[in-house]
């Protein structure tokens, strides 16, 4: 089973499919994915990053 993390979330994640996050289970090449959602709204921040970052 492998984990994909967020990076430098603000949640502790546990390696498990009942995971806080609610991960999605995906299953490749018959390896269990499971991708677990940062909490922090990175998401959303990534595209209000590429204007609020040009600012001095
Ligand atoms: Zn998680």
């Amino acid at each position: 089973m492998l984990h994909v993390l967020p990076v430098d979330d603000w949640i502790e994640h546990r390696e498990d499919t009942t995971c806080v996050c609610n991960p999605t289970i995906e299953t490749a090449g018959g390896e269990m994915l499971v991708i677990h959602n940062a909490v922090d709204g990175r998401e959303e921040n990534e595209t209000n990053n590429i204007s609020a970052g040009e600012g001095r």
